[in-house]
C-alpha cells in the first residue's frame, strides 16, 4: 500500500508519498527484467531490447475488451517520448523537465520533480525537446537533461541525491535518452552531431555520480583509428550517442550505436571516419571497445545508427547464433555475430538508392551512381531520407514468429553538399538542406512492417494512411502488436497477419513506445502520448489535425 502523506518540500519537490517498503533493485534483477513480467526495469523492457513481453492476458482474443484505466496529465506540450519504469507498485515517467512517479493501477501521483534549465537551451535541442525515459537501480532514479547534466532521485521520494555535468550545452551537445545500468555503472551518451561536436559514452559511479571512464566514439590522431581523419577533423567529426544501448551479461558486451559524421558533407572527411555510423562493443566497467562495426563509411547522408536493435539468439543455418538485429537508419537491416561482430546478413528493407548492396566480404556498402555523384557535386533525390527506413524509435521482437516489428518508412529527400562553416553552437552540414519528400497524397509515407531479419523482407505491412508513424512497437505473447499513430490512434494488431484488432483514440499524437506489465495477476499496457518530437520540425500541415499535450495511458481489459 502507498502511503498518501503529502507534504510540500521546496521548489523541486512538489510532493511526496513514502512507500517505505521499497525493495532496492539489484543488477541480479536488472539482468531478469525480459523475463519478470511484473515489473519494467530497464529501457528496452530488458538488457537485450526486445521489447517482448510472455504476457498473454490480452491477446488476439481478448484484445476488443482492452479499455482505458486511467490518464495521467503531464502538464507539458512538447513531444513524449518516455518508456515508462514500473517497479514495486510505482510507475515513473519523464518528460524534459519532469520526473513523476505515480500509482500505476490509479494514475496519481506520488512525487514530481522538476528541473530547471537555463531559456536558451531551447533553441539548442536539434531535434525535439524530448526525454526518453529513466534508468532505475538500487533505489535511485537515474535521467539525464537537454543541457547536459546525468542526476539521480531518490526512487522513494523524488528527492535529487547528485547531479552532474556531461558536457556544455553552449557547444551543441544534449541529453535525451534513457541511461543504461550494468556491471554497477550508469552509463549515457550525448547529442549533438549536427553541430560541429564530437561524440562519446561516459561511466558513471550510481552512489556519487563520480566519472568512471569517458570514451570518445571518434578516434583522434595516434588512436586506433586515428588515422581515418584527415587533418584534426575528428575533433568535430559527429558520431554522436544519443541513445541507449543494450546488453549481453554472459559476454559481458555493451552495444551502443553511433550517429552521424560531421559535418554531413563527406568530402570534407574523405576516410572511414572511425567510429561514426557504427556500433561499439565494449566492457561496461572500464568502457574498453572490444569491437565495432561501421554500417555507413564515411556517411554521406546523416545515417544515425544510434538505435542500437536487438540482442536475438536465433538459429541461422541451423546453427544457434546470438546476433545483434539492426534496422539501420540507411534503409538496411543488418545481423551481426554479437560475440565478435561478424556480418551475418544485410538486406535493403525499405527503398535505398545510395548503395547497391553491402558487399558480405568486407562489410561495406557499395556505394550507387546517385551517390558518385553527390560526392561529385550533383544534386540528387536519395532513399532513404534524412529521417531513414526507420527513425530513432526501437522496434520490437516476437520469438514466437521470428519477426522484427517495426515502422519504416519510405521517403526520399533532395541532397546536394555545400560548404561547411564552423559556428560554435550552430548547425554544421555541409548540404543544400531542402527537409523531406512528403510522398504524393495517397501514397503511405511509412508502414508497421512485420520484418524477417535475415531477408529485410516483410512478411506483412500495415500502411498508415496520412502521416506516417514515428512510434515504438510492442510485441507480446498474446500474439499481438501494439503501436500508436501520428493522429493519436493507439492500436493492437495481429502479429501474424498485421490485422488491425484493437483501436482507442488518445488525447495527441503518439511519438512514444508502449510496455505492458502485470499486477496481482492483472496485464496492463502503458503509453506516454503527446505529438512532436522530429516530424514537428519538417513542417507537415497535418500535424495541426491532433492537439498536442503530454500524458500517460493506461489500459486493462474490462
Ligand atoms: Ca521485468
Ligand atoms: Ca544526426
Amino acid at each position: 500500500m502507498l502511503m498518501t502523506r503529502w507534504l510540500a518540500a521546496g521548489a523541486t519537490l512538489l510532493s511526496l508519498a513514502a512507500p517505505t517498503t521499497l525493495q532496492a533493485q539489484t543488477m541480479e534483477a536488472l539482468k531478469a527484467d525480459a523475463n519478470t513480467p511484473g515489473d519494467i526495469l530497464t529501457y528496452g523492457m530488458g538488457y537485450n531490447n526486445q521489447r517482448y513481453s510472455a504476457l498473454k492476458q490480452v491477446n488476439t482474443q481478448t484484445v476488443g475488451k482492452l479499455a482505458p484505466l486511467w490518464s495521467y496529465s503531464l502538464n507539458n506540450p512538447q513531444g513524449q517520448e518516455s518508456q515508462p519504469i514500473v517497479h514495486n507498485g510505482v510507475m515513473y515517467v519523464t518528460t524534459h523537465n519532469t520526473t513523476v512517479a505515480l500509482n500505476p493501477l490509479t494514475g496519481k501521483q506520488i512525487w514530481k520533480h522538476e528541473i530547471e534549465m537555463p531559456a536558451d537551451v531551447f533553441k539548442m535541442a536539434c531535434c525535439g525537446i524530448v526525454n526518453r525515459g529513466a534508468a532505475i537501480f538500487d533505489g535511485k532514479i537515474y535521467r539525464v537533461t537537454l543541457d547536459a547534466h546525468v542526476l539521480a532521485l531518490d526512487a522513494n521520494t523524488g528527492k535529487q541525491l547528485w547531479k552532474v555535468k556531461a558536457a556544455n550545452y553552449l557547444d551543441g551537445h544534449a541529453m535525451t535518452a534513457a541511461p543504461l545500468i550494468a556491471g554497477g555503472v550508469v552509463m549515457t551518451g550525448i547529442a549533438g552531431g549536427e553541430y560541429g561536436t564530437r561524440g562519446f559514452i561516459d561511466g558513471w559511479d550510481p552512489q556519487t555520480g563520480k566519472q568512471l571512464w569517458r570514451k570518445y566514439t571518434t578516434a583522434a590522431p595516434g588512436d586506433k583509428g586515428g588515422d581515418t581523419w584527415p587533418g584534426d577533423t575528428h575533433s568535430k567529426g559527429g558520431a554522436p550517442t544519443w541513445l541507449t544501448g543494450a546488453y549481453d551479461p554472459e559476454l559481458d558486451l555493451v552495444y551502443w550505436g553511433t550517429g552521424n559524421a560531421g559535418p554531413w558533407n563527406p568530402e570534407v572527411r574523405k576516410g572511414d571516419n572511425l567510429y561514426v555510423c557504427s556500433v561499439i562493443a565494449f566492457r561496461p566497467k572500464t568502457g574498453e571497445f572490444v569491437w565495432h562495426y561501421q554500417f555507413s563509411p564515411n556517411d554521406p547522408y546523416d545515417y544515425d545508427a544510434t538505435e542500437v536493435g536487438m540482442l536475438v539468439d536465433m538459429k541461422i543455418d541451423g546453427q544457434d547464433r546470438k546476433v545483434l538485429a539492426q534496422a539501420n537508419r540507411n534503409g538496411f537491416f543488418y545481423v551481426l555475430d554479437r560475440a565478435n561482430g561478424k556480418l551475418l546478413a544485410a538486406n535493403p528493407y525499405v527503398k535505398v538508392n545510395w548503395a547497391d548492396k553491402i558487399d558480405m566480404a568486407s562489410g561495406r556498402p557499395v556505394e550507387s551512381e546517385v551517390t558518385k555523384r553527390i560526392r561529385a557535386g550533383g544534386d540528387e533525390t536519395v532513399w532513404p531520407s534524412v529521417l531513414g527506413g526507420k527513425n530513432w524509435t526501437p522496434m520490437s521482437w516476437n520469438p514466437a514468429t521470428g519477426l522484427a516489428y517495426a515502422n519504416t518508412l519510405e521517403m526520399s529527400w533532395p541532397y546536394q553538399i555545400a560548404k561547411p562553416e564552423y559556428k560554435k553552437g550552430e548547425w554544421y552540414l555541409g548540404m543544400n538542406m531542402r527537409g523531406v519528400n512528403f510522398p504524393p497524397k495517397g501514397t503511405p509515407g511509412g508502414y508497421l512492417s512485420a520484418i524477417d531479419p535475415m531477408t529485410g523482407k516483410s512478411k506483412w505491412q500495415m500502411a498508415w494512411p496520412g502521416q506516417p508513424s514515428m512510434a515504438g512497437t510492442l510485441s507480446t505473447g498474446g500474439g499481438l502488436v501494439f503501436t500508436g499513430a501520428a493522429t493519436g490512434e493507439f492500436i493492437a494488431v495481429d502479429a501474424t497477419n498485421g490485422k488491425k484488432l484493437w483501436e482507442f483514440q488518445t488525447s495527441s499524437g503518439i511519438i512514444g513506445l508502449p510496455v505492458t506489465w502485470e499486477q496481482n495477476g492483472q496485464q496492463y499496457v502503458s503509453i506516454v502520448v503527446g505529438a512532436g518530437g522530429v516530424w514537428a520540425l519538417l513542417g507537415d500541415e497535418r500535424m495541426a489535425e491532433t492537439p498536442a499535450g503530454g500524458s500517460v495511458w493506461t489500459f486493462a481489459l474490462k
